[in-house]
């Protein structure tokens, strides 16, 4: 069939290759476009864009060095609805979209040969610029396959690349095609009931979303006060999803989601400074480096939401669940696994790296990298009970995601292990039979450590007052308090 869609112009002087990856599936602001459209426009020829889902990415055989799935089937199914949506926007403005199931490096040559058998017609590829290993080799591997096929310039007639198998302008994968199986599509294919909110893929929804939360809805004005919640659509702006993959978008609020979406950006930096110590357990400090356990009981029963600390378990069984978890729960349960279990933090950012609904290899191992305390400076060690009366304070959260603590009063929701045989009973839960007992021992303000430098006693007592005086915010904490002594000192000035 030909492929009448995919645009060409009068005088082929070349081809230009839009290579849409999987961090730029957007027609807005995506500046590699704006380039090939460029080139095209001095060349009077026409574009093809292209996306290819890479075996070395999707499906179950694609795996990390740690073992997990590089991509989970729920991510896999948000880029597929990103891919379809971009096909639609291309479409409704006269362009085609070849997808293409392959390595990128093999399938444009395959394509280019069908264009353009005798290789005549030079060509160009233009893509967004990655910084990490995994990416650069396929640069590099695309890079040669392409300079060994092209030599001189000429004109050229037809294009119709729609006979190779798996990869047309009307092609498009299934998640049976990308190598999931039927449990993990029908995981993939459930919304939760109790998510923050459904996501789904594409630039259209992405759209959505921004204009919902900043204009609808009008919550970026109150984005401060609400950023550290845990449930519910509107306590942050749920960009990342989109971020991730597709899309970009004076009060104190206003500053603070710009402030947030530039640490995005000094982590895409971070990584660039740093090549692949991000990827080091010692990360990019230098000098000895910290002896990191590997118990796969401890890192399996973190994974599972079983360690027997609720505010850890809750937040890890929401990301099991739906793909996503709140800033709050990520910084906490890094901790946890870093610190208070002494695993291997790579180990964490590999299963978020699965699992994750946004994942974005530069913010994920960067803030990976930095929690575990592997960035140099001071280590910032969460005492996780703490943390959850703070941001949890009656328990909605914790219960919300671990039903067998549902009948547990507050007083000892976020320590269950402080109940005696009698609360056991009267909670309908009992430890070590309905929920885990701690799999460490929990922390003791007694013996120091927690968040800082140890001095958590006094200070507990002092944020307790404080907080006192902000009964109204549950999402209020010390936390707070000193994002908004930095917001005093901050340097950026908004401007319209
Ligand atoms: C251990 C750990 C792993 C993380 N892994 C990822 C990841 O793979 N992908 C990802 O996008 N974010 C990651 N983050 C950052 C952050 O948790 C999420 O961006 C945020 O929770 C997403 O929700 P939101 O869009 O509602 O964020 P909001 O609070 O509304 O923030 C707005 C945007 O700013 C950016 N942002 C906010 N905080 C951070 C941060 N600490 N680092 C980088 N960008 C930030 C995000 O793009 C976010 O969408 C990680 C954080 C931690 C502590």
């Amino acid at each position: 069939m030909a492929a009448r869609n995919i645009p060409h112009g009068s005088t082929n002087t070349s081809i230009n290759i839009q290579w849409f990856r999987l961090m730029d599936l957007r027609l807005h602001d995506n500046q590699s476009l704006v380039k090939t459209i460029e080139f095209a426009k001095k060349d009077l020829t026409g574009i093809l864009p292209i996306f290819c889902f890479d075996p070395r990415i999707f499906g179950n055989e694609a795996r990390s060095e740690f073992g997990s799935i590089k991509c989970g089937p729920r991510r896999a199914k948000f880029i597929l609805e990103g891919v379809l949506d971009l096909r639609k926007q291309l479409e409704s403005r006269g362009s085609g979209f070849i997808v293409a199931y392959g390595k990128p490096e093999v399938e444009f040559v395959k394509i280019l040969k069908m264009i353009d058998p005798n290789r005549d017609i030079p060509c160009r590829i233009f893509c967004q610029e990655e910084v990490c290993s995994e990416e650069l080799l396929v640069d590099n591997a695309v890079r040669n396959a392409i300079t060994r096929h092209y030599n001189k310039s000429n004109l050229h007639p037809v294009w119709d690349i729609d006979e190779i198998d798996k990869c047309s302008a009307n092609y498009m994968p299934t998640l049976s095609d990308l190598g999931y199986n039927q449990q993990q599509i029908q995981h993939a294919n459930t919304v939760h009931e109790r998510g923050v909110m459904s996501f789904i893929g594409g630039e259209t929804a992405a759209l959505a979303r921004c204009k919902e939360f900043i204009w609808d809805k009008d919550l970026i004005k109150v984005y401060f006060d609400t950023r550290n919640g845990l449930i519910g659509p509107d306590y942050s702006t749920k960009f990342s999803p989109w971020l991730a993959h597709e899309m970009r978008v004076a009060n104190k609020s206003t500053y603070w989601v710009v402030f947030e979406l530039l640490v995005r950006d000094y982590f895409k930096f971070f990584a660039k400074k740093h090549g692949n110590k991000i990827f080091f357990s010692g990360g990019t400090t230098t000098g000895a480096e910290k002896k990191w356990g590997s118990d796969k009981r401890h890192i399996t029963a973190w994974k599972e939401g079983r360690t027997g600390f609720p505010f850890v378990d809750a937040n890890m069984r929401e990301l099991a669940e739906t793909g996503f978890m709140s800033n709050r729960g990520r910084q906490n349960v890094c901790s946890f696994l870093a610190h208070d279990l002494n695993q291997d933090w790579r180990y964490g950012a590999d299963y978020f790296g699965s699992i994750l609904l946004d994942h974005d290899v530069h913010s994920n191992w960067g803030n990976w990298c930095a929690g575990a305390g592997m960035t140099g400076g001071r280590i910032n060690k969460f005492n996780i009970v703490k943390q959850s009366k703070d941001y949890d304070q009656y328990g909605d959260y914790v219960r919300r995601w671990l039903p067998e603590l549902k009948d547990v009063p507050v007083d000892f929701l976020h320590q269950p292990w402080t109940m005696s045989q009698f609360h056991q009973i009267e909670s309908n839960c009992r430890l070590g039979v309905d929920y885990p007992d701690p799999i460490v021992p929990p922390y003791n303000p007694k013996q120091g450590g927690g968040k800082g430098n140890g001095d958590n006693r006094k200070r507990g007592v002092r944020e307790q007052k404080k907080n006192n005086n902000n009964n109204n915010n549950r999402n209020r904490g010390r936390g707070q308090r000193e994002d908004m002594k930095s917001l005093k000192q901050g340097q950026i000035i908004m401007k319209d």
